[in-house]
């Protein structure tokens, strides 16, 4: 569709307000303003199944979280100076959802500076500034995230200290091809005088093209650095929260115990809080010299909506969800690449899914990708493309998505693609 004259001009203004840093999804950029459940509404009243926003994990605008929020917001809305019961009570249950090694937990309001401060207690524990990052990875904006960034492309140089490995891939041989790439990396650093700090990985390596098979691929690779002296950082800004269906955090998928956890996203539905979970140890030599204080990390209010957003993965079973409809999920595109040869490899694993892209030999396609991303937004379904060859779809819903709007989905990908 041509985009209103309206839109046109709030485009213009957004170049003039905002500067030239930004940028829309779409060819014909979206102009939303209600979300509710996996529904997103625009101006005209049209509707968009939601099919891309792990931000909005337990749904747009969940009752208990907003209630949540406002109740909070009425009451107390201050800093982790002062004695607060929020933040711990939250803390605590937050905890229990992770293997006891991971005993602490510092709040943050973004998952870029969850990543920063990871960045600076490895650093302070090993002694070491070497960090290895795989060769598509996102883990943040800040100056040192930035730098561990390859997906952000020629326009951020990566940091000194940084080295970057393949992607995982699919097969038997995954991890030990994996292993391999990082222990090169080590064997670079230390060639260079540079002692590693830590591996920091996405654990479904999202912006790599989402890899998540086979579970356990990723433990020959964090052997390697430990052997190295360096740190296991698990990002799991992406897959956290149950996402994956098989359990809270990527990590646990691969039989993993990371040094620190990222947090960010799903984890205020919205509302900016994030963190940084971690074994105590790893932050001794931190905490002997430095502070820290976040203004708005895990503020009272920040605390409440998170509290609320896990009550609701709990209560609503939303993690069960993500395995089952993730499940109908993968079967209904496996079904639909039968008839449609553009649909190759798909890798899943709950509701987080990458449908690769592929031309009639076989190839990654990319342009074919966002032809099918563009004309699904015509059709009233949101989703993105990913990867380094940007030929993947990156399917990645609320949780709570049903198998009827995964049908939903389903009828509308298959119109698109009959469209050639
Ligand atoms: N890590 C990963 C894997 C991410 O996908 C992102 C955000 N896309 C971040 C870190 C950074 O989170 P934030 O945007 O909240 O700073």
């Amino acid at each position: 569709g041509n985009l209103s004259e309206a839109d046109q001009a709030l485009v213009a203004r957004r170049a003039q307000a905002l500067g030239p840093a930004y940028r829309l999804f779409y060819e014909t950029p979206v102009h939303l303003v209600r979300g509710e459940g996996v529904w997103l509404y625009d101006t005209a009243g049209k509707a968009y199944l939601d099919t891309y926003n792990n931000v909005a994990s337990v749904g747009h605008c969940h009752p208990h979280v907003v209630a949540a929020m406002a109740r909070q917001a009425g009451v107390f809305a201050s800093h982790t100076r002062y004695l607060h019961e929020g933040v711990l009570s939250y803390a605590e249950r937050l905890l229990a959802h992770f293997p006891a090694a991971l005993a602490h937990v510092m709040f943050t309001c973004t998952g870029s500076e969850a990543n920063d401060l990871a960045f600076r207690i490895a650093r302070a524990h090993t002694g070491g500034t070497g960090f290895i990052v795989t060769e598509n990875a996102y883990h943040g904006v800040t100056y040192a995230i930035a730098g561990m960034s390859p997906s952000l492309g020629s326009g951020v140089d990566l940091g000194a200290d940084v080295r970057v490995v393949p992607a995982p891939d699919t097969g038997p041989e995954a991890g030990a091809r994996f292993a391999a790439g990082v222990q090169a990396a080590i064997a670079d650093l230390q060639r260079h005088g540079i002692r590693p700090a830590a591996l920091i990985v996405d654990t479904v390596f999202s912006s790599d093209g989402v890899y998540t098979d086979p579970a356990g691929f990723l433990a020959p690779a964090v052997a390697a650095i430990r052997a190295a002296g360096g740190l296991f950082i698990a990002d799991e800004v992406q897959p956290g929260f149950g996402r994956t269906g098989a359990a809270m955090w990527g990590f646990q998928r691969h039989g993993l115990l990371p040094d620190m956890v990222s947090l960010g996203k799903p984890m205020g539905n919205g509302y900016p809080v994030a963190g940084l979970v971690m074994q105590p140890r790893v932050i001794e030599a931190f905490g002997s010299k430095a502070r820290y204080f976040n203004t708005f990390g895990g503020n009272a209010v920040a605390a409440a909506t998170a509290m609320a957003v896990l009550e609701v993965i709990e209560t609503e079973g939303l993690m069960d969800n993500c395995a089952k409809v993730g499940a109908v999920f993968a079967e209904g595109l496996r079904g639909l690449a039968k008839t449609h040869a553009a649909l190759g490899e798909l890798r899943a694993a709950g509701l987080f899914l990458g449908q690769d892209i592929v031309d009639a030999e076989g190839r990654p396609d990319a342009a074919r990708a966002g032809q099918i991303v563009n004309r699904l937004r015509e059709a009233g379904v949101l989703i993105s493309a990913t990867g380094p060859k940007g030929h993947v779809l990156k399917i990645r819903p609320p949780m709570v998505f049903s198998a009827e709007n995964v049908a939903c989905f389903l009828d509308r990908l298959e119109g698109v693609l009959k469209q050639g």
